[in-house]
């Protein structure tokens, strides 16, 4: 018998937190009476992305007056992906839905999510976002590219601006959590698994409180283990360059070969410091790609955990309605 039949709870809402204490009063404000309004069983698997602020606190001061909310508290952050991977992995409800801590994704919307799958007898529900005009014009640019990039790499069935916030059956989470690889980025691994999906079209809200927890580092992260994880495709730019830039020196070869034939002294500085530069940029630049491919097979190989709980408070079956 799968956990979910065990414990009777329908729907398991994943929450991942970093430092989030300014927008937890407002999250709990709209979010518990959005799954109250459901009328079933279910909990809320916050998961504590090992905050400095006050959010394992708050968290568990609101659990003294909600039973539904659980707290897993990761002993450090782990990174947004990680955290999911935790709530995903812990949540025991018959379907899964993740939102995020800021309120940018409407919590009213994963009722319709949840009647949506039902309906239609799918297995994931996407959250795609209708309108970002309330993210900043560098955001909007950036994500616009990122989603390009990734459809063209991983394949059409990816929903470009469908981000995190989704609705997972049972089934599908179980196939999530066959997969052995650490760096998940879940918006590219939820198509690729292939169930039948839907979408829920939703407008992304400003964020509640607090500051984004993604600078642009992280971005470029995100980023760099969607392109790695999906696709070789950048290791054979690095062999057209290679193969390139092979060509034209060899046109290099006889130019300056007749040049010298033709008896023809040539100063020849600029072409060496030229040829020099753009032989040395192409070789880091494939190297880099390289070690990109080879730190991901260094971290499958040593298959650590992509988490550590700390503490886990599971829900309160017998205070459960
Ligand atoms: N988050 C997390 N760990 C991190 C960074 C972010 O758990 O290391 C959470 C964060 O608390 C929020 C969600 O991931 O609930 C999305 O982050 P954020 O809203 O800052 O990203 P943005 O909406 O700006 O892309
Ligand atoms: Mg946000």
């Amino acid at each position: 018998m799968s956990s979910a039949a065990r414990t009777g709870i329908t729907l398991s809402v994943v929450v991942p937190m970093f430092n989030e204490q300014d927008a937890l009063a407002a999250l709990v404000a709209r979010l518990r009476p959005a799954l109250d309004g459901i009328g079933e069983p279910y909990e809320v698997v916050a998961v504590d992305d090992g905050s400095t602020d006050k959010t394992p606190e708050l968290l568990h001061d609101l659990r003294a007056g909600w039973p539904e909310l659980r707290m897993v508290r990761l002993r450090r952050n782990c990174g947004h992906q990680a955290a999911l991977t935790a709530g995903l992995e812990l949540a025991v409800g018959a379907y899964v839905a993740s939102i995020d801590a800021d309120l940018q994704d409407p919590p009213e919307k994963v009722a319709e999510m949840l009647a949506l799958a039902r309906a239609e007898r799918l297995d994931i529900v996407y959250g795609v976002r209708e309108d970002r005009s309330t993210d900043s014009g560098f955001k909007r640019r950036t994500a616009g590219a990122y989603y390009w990039l990734i459809r063209r790499l991983v394949g059409r069935q990816v929903p470009a601006q469908a981000g995190d916030f989704r609705l997972l059956s049972r089934e599908a989470v179980e196939a999530l959590r066959e997969l052995p690889e650490q760096h998940r980025v879940y918006r590219l691994l939820v198509p690729w698994l292939g169930f039948p999906s839907g979408e829920v079209r939703y407008v992304r809200e400003e964020r509640v409180a607090g500051r984004t927890k993604y600078p642009v580092g992280k971005m470029v992260r995100l980023a760099l283990d969607s392109v790695t994880g999906f696709s070789a495709a950048p290791l054979r730019v690095a062999t057209w360059l290679g193969v390139l830039s092979f060509l034209t020196c060899l046109l290099l070869v006889v130019f300056s070969l007749s040049v010298y034939l033709a008896g023809m002294t040539v100063p020849g500085w600029t072409s060496l410091f030229v040829g020099v530069l753009f032989i040395g940029a192409v070789q880091l630049v494939c190297v880099g790609l390289l070690g990109e491919y080879v730190a991901r097979i260094y971290t499958a190989v040593q298959r650590r955990p992509a988490y550590f709980v700390a503490e886990d408070t599971g829900t309160d079956p017998t205070a459960q309605r």
